[in-house]
């Protein structure tokens, strides 16, 4: 039977996963990601890597259904092109699809990160094989994929932009040009930016406070970690970024009726106590009649669910 590649590519490092058209990962590796001299070399690396790869394995190009790729940037997943994917370098149009067939001799098939972990947590994670879910990734930044009907959604092309729903329009200005995005407090970096702002006009005693004074490192995890001691400035913190989250993810559910809302990236390591948090605002401004059946739940693929769901992108493709 013939077997699936998927690639996660990221910033820092490239993952690579061997599975079986089950999504049973047999073989995983990662390389770094060079994005030096406008990420030129990034795409040669990955070739080199799946051939090399093949080599040790014993395995030819036709022991493969296809490669698939979850990339950052703008993905046109019929050209196979990635432009704009600023944290590899990758200003210009890159012609991905055509030089990884090129090199592989392999099918090639591309989507946005985020879609692509969609694909992952719906076929081997929280989403269950669920038609509708809902992902959404909090990480450095937010990102989100949408599985409605059982289709990944696209629109004309960039659907699934959960990250810069507008959540404050008094709010902090966006990376994207916009103001109050959701991005800007529910990232890992909103989450500190809050703790700040917060901090300032705060006057009660606090450990998180006194450690933002001190100039210590403050993270999304130290917020946590405060909440947990019963720190009542990190409180108001992770209120805050519940209420936000909360809403958002009510709006998505009134207008798609999920099954399930997964919540995954590095945040959500808060774990239950963040699906708690969510769910309290979720009930507040959901539909009556969604509230009573989208589910909120954590990713369960963790780092895993890009290469699986990029996998899964042959599968979705190919049959
Ligand atoms: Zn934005």
């Amino acid at each position: 039977m013939k077997k699936l590649i998927g690639i996660d590519l990221g910033g820092t490092t490239a993952k690579f996963a061997i599975l079986t058209k089950d999504g049973e990962v047999q073989q995983k590796w990662s390389i770094p990601t060079n994005v030096q001299d406008e990420g030129k070399n990034i795409v040669p690396d990955i070739i080199e890597s799946i051939n090399h790869r093949l080599d040790l394995y014993g395995l030819t190009s036709e022991n493969f259904l296809g490669i698939g790729m979850g990339s950052p940037g703008s993905v046109d997943i019929n050209d196979g092109t990635v432009i704009g994917a600023y944290n590899l370098n990758w200003r210009t149009l890159q012609p991905v699809k055509e030089q990884i067939e090129a090199g592989t001799n392999i099918p090639f098939f591309i989507d946005n990160d985020a879609n692509v972990a969609a694909l992952g947590e719906r076929w081997k994670g929280a989403g269950e094989g669920s038609g509708n879910v809902v992902f959404i990734t909090l990480g450095t930044g937010v990102g989100g994929g949408i599985i409605a009907e059982g289709n990944l959604v696209h629109g004309v092309g960039a659907a699934g932009e959960i990250g810069h729903i507008t959540v404050d329009p008094e709010g902090y200005a966006c990376n994207c040009g916009s103001v109050g995005c959701l991005e800007t407090v529910a990232s890992a970096t909103g989450i500190v930016r809050v703790a700040r702002d917060l901090s300032e006009e705060y006057a009660g005693d606090s450990k998180l406070k006194w450690l933002i004074d001190d100039g210590q490192e403050v993270t999304a995890k130290t917020v946590f970690d405060q909440v947990k001691d019963g720190d009542p400035l990190a409180d108001m913190v992770v209120e805050r970024f519940y209420s936000y989250l909360g809403l958002a993810c009510s709006n998505i559910a009134n207008v798609l009726n999920p099954d399930s809302i997964v919540i995954g990236g590095g945040v959500s390591a808060a774990g239950e106590t963040l699906i708690n948090g969510v769910r309290k605002y979720f009930d507040k401004y959901a539909f009556p009649p969604i509230k009573s059946v989208t589910k909120l739940k954590l990713a369960e693929l963790g780092n895993d669910a890009g290469v699986i769901g990029a996998a899964s992108l042959v599968k979705e493709n190919v049959e």
